[in-house]
């Protein structure tokens, strides 16, 4: 098969415990690829909270939960992990030799011989507007996100929402989509001011069209769309269009997971608590996702976690090599492999 992504671990899901792993395994010399369905690292912390102080970090009286985010990335750079994001990991299975492979939803295949869950409470998924009959379109002409930017060239586009990703597609996709209208329910915003000012500068010059009130109807034929009506102050207006964007914010469901056969304990992966490996050899389960008797939901126990799973990891990755137990503040050879200097 070509076009398979090759590596030592593959990680599911980037928030904050998936980039520590990456340290630990780092360490130890292996390589990770992480794949998160968000179009960016952080899961929870930078999804939920970015802006919200954490008292409980180690080390960091207060950190904000953007902020460790970018502490973890940086703390993680020397490894230079692959990341795939805006995917979600669909299936996973054992191959001939004991190794894995993974799909996602838009069929890219990753191969390794440890697989890290690390998936949180499941994958974020777009909530659904309540306007009838959306379902008729998913597949062809509602997109609950944007994956790649050129399959919107050159349709009138209507993007539904107030917050920061409404906003940030409405500017992104102005310069390349024929039209774009933004709906929102009222003329306040949820999303950053810039933004709201950036885009309300567009609508003044007529590059970009804003239209206040709630989509209670969809037109269009087999899927595609050609029309929308929005109720509003004004009473009704119908706008032409050929794609809609609804920005309605995100749940978390465990999604995939549940189905790759490993044993689950109320949505969470059963685990023990020295090498934090699932009931198959070779997957380990770490941070939010996992169960053992006393778990705490936090993100310290999560990176705890980590470096214990990488002991383990390591035996399954390398057999023959016999772990070196050393300190960081100390060893030259992991000096050498974190760039500090002489
Ligand atoms: P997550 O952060 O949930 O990341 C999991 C990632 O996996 C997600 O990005 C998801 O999209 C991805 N994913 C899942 N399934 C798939 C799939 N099939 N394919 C691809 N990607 C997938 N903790 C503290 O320690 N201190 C605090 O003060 C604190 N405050 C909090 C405040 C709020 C408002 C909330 C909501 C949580 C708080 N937490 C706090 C909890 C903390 O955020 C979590 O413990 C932490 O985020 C868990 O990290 P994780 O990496 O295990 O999972």
């Amino acid at each position: 098969m070509s076009n398979i992504t090759r590596t030592d671990v593959v990680i599911v899901g980037a928030g904050p415990v998936a980039l520590f792993a990456v340290f630990e395994l780092g360490l130890f010399d292996m390589r990770c690829h992480l794949i998160d369905i968000l179009d960016r690292p952080g899961g929870q912390c930078a999804e939920l909270y970015p802006d919200k102080p954490i008292y409980d970090i180690p080390g960091y009286p207060v950190i904000g939960a953007q902020e460790l985010i970018d502490k973890l990335l940086e703390q993680i750079a020397p490894f230079k992990p692959g990341f795939t994001f805006n995917r979600m990991v669909t299936s996973l299975e054992r191959l001939g030799d004991g190794s894995f492979r993974l799909t996602t939803d838009e069929k890219e295949v990753f191969e390794a011989k440890v697989v890290v869950i690390a998936a949180g409470a499941g994958s974020f998924q777009p909530k659904r507007p309540p306007i009838p009959g959306i379902e008729a379109y998913e597949a062809q002409s509602v997109r609950y996100a944007v994956r790649r930017i050129e399959e919107l060239r050159g349709h009138d586009v209507v993007i539904v929402g107030g917050g920061d990703s409404a906003l940030d597609w409405a500017l992104n996709l102005q310069p390349v989509a024929r039209r774009v209208t933004l709906v929102h329910r009222r003329p306040d915003f949820r999303a950053a001011p810039d933004n709201v000012n950036k885009m309300l500068a567009l609508r003044d010059a007529g590059a970009l069209d804003l239209v206040i009130g709630q989509v209670s109807m969809l037109e269009g034929e087999g899927g595609g769309l050609s029309a929308i009506v929005v109720n509003g102050p004004d009473g009704a207006t119908k706008i032409s269009c050929s794609r809609l964007l609804p920005f309605f914010g995100l749940t978390m469901k465990l999604g995939p997971v549940a189905e790759w056969g490993l044993d689950l304990h109320e949505n969470q992966i059963p685990v023990d608590t020295e090498k934090f490996q699932t009931s198959e050899p070779g997957i380990f389960a770490i941070g939010d996702i996992n169960w053992y008797p006393g778990k705490l939901k936090l993100i310290l126990s999560g990176f705890h976690e980590a470096a214990l799973m990488t002991q383990a990891a390591k035996h399954v990755v390398s057999p023959k090599e016999r772990i070196v137990f050393q300190y960081t503040t100390s060893s030259t050879s992991l000096h050498k492999k974190l760039g500090v200097p002489d």
